[in-house]
């Protein structure tokens, strides 16, 4: 293949599927753009290619409109499928539902924006391995050809962290299981002993689909803090008397004291902390910039743990799921630092150094890996930003994780230039917006980088 495209979207998962939307919306003349994803379909990526009914979107229906301008569309969507049809519009804005279906969403939503647009959109299923400046033009170019497009939008998502342990290299699938592997978590049996290596998000989905196919032997817990999701309140509430202003100022100590001094005392007026951090996700990127860069280390050495189990929470019931394994017997948290793996006939012994300093063994017959997202751009395993690194034209983000960027998700060279053709949407965007990942940030990184593009500048900043 040899073309030239007037915008090409390398990765066809969430994040590029939301872009590919929104510049079909804006496009104003007949421009060509190219969607080029190497998955059998598109909108997946990582977190909606799975097919297990257990795995449930942990944001609220209501929530999860892939179009800033419409928030109530993705509950507009549910409300017309099968099974929902009868259920309170109420309840099904408050409701979980299984992610599979919100791929289906997506595809749905750039299905009509192709019918409707001026544009014409090229999905290609290629992976693209290299960029580079031709003229005006970026050449893509992947393992036997090349294309040509005038700008360029990373959309590569989420890189899976490495197990870091000594002896991983010879533990082998279906030993070793990736956590977003969702068919080899699948095909674990029933009686096998598991431990998993991470206890954030991607655990939970594993321990679901164990309990969903009626799991009878034990389940190990495993990460350095022992720290587990918590879970979202059914009732969505807002504490409005938080002065988020007031947090601007003050270093990470500062700001956590704050925060735990206002849940306090949103309890004291009936409110649960849940509305305390969702008076302050809308602000996160804007309370994550304010720190200077001395504090934002302190905060991803000290509080980054803390931070994630309050703000990436999880359904009422899916909390209740694992509160009954732990009750049961049947699911063992610890909290240890995992050190090697050696694999035997019959099963994998693990040794791991406990918090005071004890040696864990555990002998299993699996190990999962939910060590979760690689932020660390240097040890993501990417063809792609390996060659825009070593070229220059990409550097790390700050403090090494995600690359650098503006805060339009221009591509900061190695030599500090901002490219307005190259740029970024999604986790590669850590370092300079931390808050990067969710669909609430990827519409309105979407939405602002083709406002950008073709010239409507009436947009929220991303
Ligand atoms: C398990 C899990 C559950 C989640 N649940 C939620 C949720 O409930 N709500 C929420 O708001 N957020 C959730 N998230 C956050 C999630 O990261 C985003 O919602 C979204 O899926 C991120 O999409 P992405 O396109 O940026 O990344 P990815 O999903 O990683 O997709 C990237 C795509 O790029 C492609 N690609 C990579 N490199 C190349 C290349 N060189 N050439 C071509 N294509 C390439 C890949 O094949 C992939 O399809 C979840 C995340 C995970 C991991």
């Amino acid at each position: 293949m040899q073309s030239r495209f007037d915008i090409a979207i390398i990765g066809g998962g969430a994040a590029g599927t939301l872009a590919a939307i929104q510049c079909l919306r804006q496009a104003r003349e007949p421009v060509r753009i190219a969607l080029f994803e190497p998955a059998p379909r598109l909108a997946e990526g990582v977190a909606y290619a799975t097919d297990r009914p257990e795995h449930l979107l942990n944001v609220p229906t209501g929530r999860m409109s892939a179009l800033p301008g419409s928030p109530a569309d993705f509950l507009d969507w549910l409300a017309l499928r099968d099974g929902h049809r009868d259920t309170a519009r109420e309840a099904l804005a408050r409701s979980y539902a299984p992610r599979r279906e919100y791929a289906h969403y997506l595809r749905d939503r750039l299905e009509q924006a192709r019918a409707g647009s001026v544009a014409t959109l090229d999905v290609v299923p290629l992976r693209i391995d290299a960029l580079a400046r031709d003229d005006d033009d970026w050449r893509l170019s992947w393992n036997d050809g090349q294309a040509r497009a005038r700008r360029v939008l990373l959309a590569v998502g989420n890189a899976p962290r490495p197990l870091p342990l000594r002896g991983s290299g010879a533990l082998t699938r279906p030993r070793l299981v990736d956590a977003w592997d969702y068919a080899g978590v699948a095909a674990i049996g029933p009686e096998a002993d598991v431990c998993i290596v991470g206890t954030g998000l991607s655990m939970v989905d594993a321990v679901l689909t164990l309990e969903a196919n009626g799991h009878r032997g034990r389940i190990h817990l495993l990460s350095r803090h022992a720290l587990l999701p918590l879970a979202h309140e059914p009732v969505h509430e807002v504490d409005d008397q938080l002065d988020v202003d007031g947090l601007k100022v003050l270093g990470v100590r500062g700001r956590l004291r704050q925060l735990r001094r206002q849940a306090r005392d949103a309890a004291a007026r009936g409110l649960p902390w849940q509305a305390v951090m969702e008076r302050l996700r809308p602000h996160v990127q804007a309370l994550w910039r304010s720190m200077p860069t001395i504090e934002q280390r302190r905060f991803l050495r000290h509080a980054v743990r803390h931070w994630d189990i309050h703000r990436h929470r999880i359904a009422p019931a899916v909390r209740d799921v694992l509160q009954d394994l732990r009750d049961s017997g049947r699911l063992h948290v610890h909290r240890a630092r995992l050190d090697m793996a050696t694999a035997g006939q019959r099963c994998v012994q693990l040794t791991a150094r406990t918090h005071d300093q004890r040696i864990l063994a555990l002998d299993v017959d699996h190990v999962v890996n939910a060590t979760g997202v690689e932020m660390r751009v240097q040890a993501m395993r990417s063809a792609l930003l390996v060659q825009l690194l070593g070229d220059g034209l990409a550097g790390p983000g700050a403090h090494g994780i995600g690359v650098a960027t503006d805060a339009s998700g221009r591509l900061v060279d190695a030599s500090g230039h901002a490219q307005d053709a190259l740029r970024v949407i999604g986790s590669l965007r850590i370092g300079e917006a931390w808050e990067s990942i969710a669909v609430p940030e990827l519409r309105v990184q979407a939405e602002a980088i083709a406002c950008d593009w073709f010239g409507d500048g009436a947009h929220a900043s991303p």
